[in-house]
């Protein structure tokens, strides 16, 4: 094992925190895990991990579960499209394989939404074995060990990194170095912030040599997020308020209320009256922002009574049902206007 492993390792040793997975090595649970912590903060995964596991405490009942639930259940985690995935791995592990979870990194990419980083944590947490993971954390962390200044975008300098983080791994133990380069990207080279006094890696650190650990790491700026004007209306006949299960690719599977794109130069109440709700009965409910990793909802919401005709696809919930319900964050300010109507 060479110096910078042994003294990464040993701080991780002292620095490790408490969290819910950690010391983890049942395959099912490590995935789950890794697959929540993909682009979500460890706090908010805190939250969700424990009762999703109570609610699917194997790779069977996840199998089994209705996508309602395991969405009811995923709610407000975001990046939905990672609990469809995680739900299809897991039929895919009963039907196709027996019941056996994949055990190797080559086996364990063939689960749908499997990339490199989950199937190299699986693999080394799991079931010991010496592969990498590197996720974004560890990416930055690798980055300024080696002073690389090129775009990380790039695949070859992605190779690089993947090289020489392979380098370091110990024999034994890979799990634990892929966790401990987590965690120095999580408490000592902060995106924003280098704490160089603290980190174990300083002695061999060519971005605190250099001076140049915040410019590190060097990513092409990403195309500007397209706003897009969204008219949501909260429509409530007979004491049940109308949503629909949505179909598209973003946040497919989940419920919403009437959400209208609005073209530029229309307003959202003539959206809304096209679509047979009548401007003179909404009531304004305000102007809300979501942002997600593409693309900006601007969205003006309202609040409506009476009969709709409304479209193929739509359906009526009461209170009970609505509470039930999976919906996604961008609607929470809506939600909870129709649960003071309901
Ligand atoms: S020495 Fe500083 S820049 Fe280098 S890895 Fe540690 S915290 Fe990051």
């Amino acid at each position: 094992m060479n110096d910078i492993t042994r003294a990464i390792l040993a701080w991780h040793e002292i620095t490790a925190r408490d969290l819910p997975w950690r010391g983890e090595r049942d395959p099912y649970r490590v995935y789950v895990s890794e697959i929540m912590l993909q682009q979500t903060r460890t706090a908010t995964v805190k939250r969700y991990y424990a009762p999703f596991l109570a609610a699917f405490p194997d790779p069977l009942a996840l199998a089994q579960a209705s996508e309602d639930a395991v969405n009811k259940m995923w709610e407000g985690l975001g990046y939905y499209s990672r609990a469809r995935n995680l739900q299809r791995a897991m039929k895919m592990v009963m039907e196709d394989m027996g019941g056996r979870f994949p055990d190797t990194r080559e086996s364990l990419l063939a689960l749908p939404g499997c990339g490199e980083y989950v199937s190299g944590a699986v693999a080394s947490i799991a079931f010991g074995q010496r592969e990498l993971a590197l996720d974004g954390n560890g990416i930055r962390v690798l980055c300024r060990i080696l002073g690389e200044e090129r775009d990380t975008g790039d695949k070859q300098v992605r190779r690089a990194l993947a090289e020489y983080g392979e380098s370091l791994l110990p024999q034994e133990g890979a799990g634990e170095f892929n966790q401990a380069l987590m965690g120095m990207g999580n408490l000592v080279c902060l995106p924003k912030k280098a704490l160089c006094g603290e980190c174990p890696a300083a002695p061999w650190c060519r971005g605190y040599a250099r001076g140049i650990a915040l410019k590190l790491p060097v990513k092409a700026k990403r195309p500007e997020k397209k706003a897009e004007g969204r008219a949501v209306a909260v429509v409530v006949e007979n004491g049940r308020v109308w949503v629909r299960k949505r179909t598209e690719k973003l946040l497919c599977g989940l419920y919403e209320f009437v959400n209208l794109p609005v073209p530029q130069g229309e307003s959202g109440t003539d959206v809304l009256a096209r679509a047979g709700i009548p401007a003179e009965s909404l009531v304004p409910l305000g102007e809300y922002e979501h942002v997600f990793t593409h693309k900006i909802w601007r969205m003006e919401g309202y609040a409506a009574r009476g009969h709709w005709d409304a479209p193929a696809g739509y359906e009526r919930m009461d209170r009970e049902a609505l509470t039930a319900a999976a919906m996604p964050s961008a609607m929470n300010p809506f939600r909870r206007a129709a649960e003071e109507m309901l």
